[in-house]
C-alpha cells in the first residue's frame, strides 16, 4: 500500500509557509518494476520534521524508508525520536522533555518538538486545517474514480471526442 504515494507534496505541504521547508527530495526506486510507480517526496521542515508523501509516519507512527534514505543522503535529516509514535514504547521514556536526536551519525538531545508532526497525530486532528488536507485527499479520490469511469464510458461508446471537448472547455476555464 505505501509504495503508492498517499497524498500529493502540493498537499502536505499546503498551508506551510515556504520559509518553514529546508528542502524537499525526490525519491524513487532503482529497478522500475512497474510503469505506474510513481516516485515519493520527503520534505524536511525546519523543525527538524520531516514528512514523506507515502504518510507511513502519521498513519504508522514510524518513519518510512524513504526518510531513512534521505537520512543518509542529506545534512538537514534529524532523526528524532519523536517520529516514532508514543504508541510503540512499552513504557514512557522517563525524560519525556528531552528528545534523542541524530544527525550525521552523531547522537544528542534535544528539547524540540515537533510541532508539524504533533498537530497532525494528536487529538488535533480535526483543527480545520488537518480537516481541510484531509477533505482535499477525499475529493482527490472520488474526482479521479468519476475520471476513470468517464473515460471508459467514452471508449466504449466511441464518445471520447465528446469527453475530451468538455475537459478542454474545463480546463480552459480556469
Ligand atoms: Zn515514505
Amino acid at each position: 500500500m505505501y509504495d503508492m504515494p498517499q497524498i500529493r507534496l502540493q498537499d502536505l505541504l499546503s498551508n506551510l509557509d515556504n520559509t518553514e521547508i529546508q528542502e524537499i527530495w525526490e525519491v524513487s526506486y532503482i529497478t522500475i518494476t512497474s510503469s505506474t510507480a510513481k516516485p515519493h517526496y520527503v520534505a524536511i521542515l525546519a523543525d527538524a520534521t520531516s514528512f514523506c508523501t507515502c504518510m507511513n509516519i502519521i498513519n504508522q507512527g514510524m518513519p518510512c524508508r524513504h526518510q531513512y534514505r534521505i537520512l543518509l543522503q542529506s545534512d538537514k535529516a534529524v532523526f528524532h525520536m519523536g517520529f516514532i509514535h508514543t504508541r510503540w514504547f512499552e513504557s514512557m521514556p522517563s525524560e519525556t522533555s528531552r528528545y534523542a536526536t541524530i544527525a550525521q551519525g552523531n547522537k544528542t538531545y534535544s528539547i524540540k518538538l515537533l510541532h508539524y508532526i504533533d498537530q497532525i497525530r494528536t487529538g488535533n486532528v480535526y483543527t480545520s486545517t488537518i480537516k481541510k488536507t484531509a477533505d482535499k485527499r477525499i475529493e482527490f479520490g472520488s474526482a479521479m474514480s468519476m475520471a476513470k469511469t468517464s473515460v471508459q464510458i467514452a471508449v466504449t461508446e466511441g464518445a471520447t471526442g465528446e469527453l475530451t471537448g468538455l475537459l478542454t472547455q474545463f480546463i480552459m476555464k480556469y
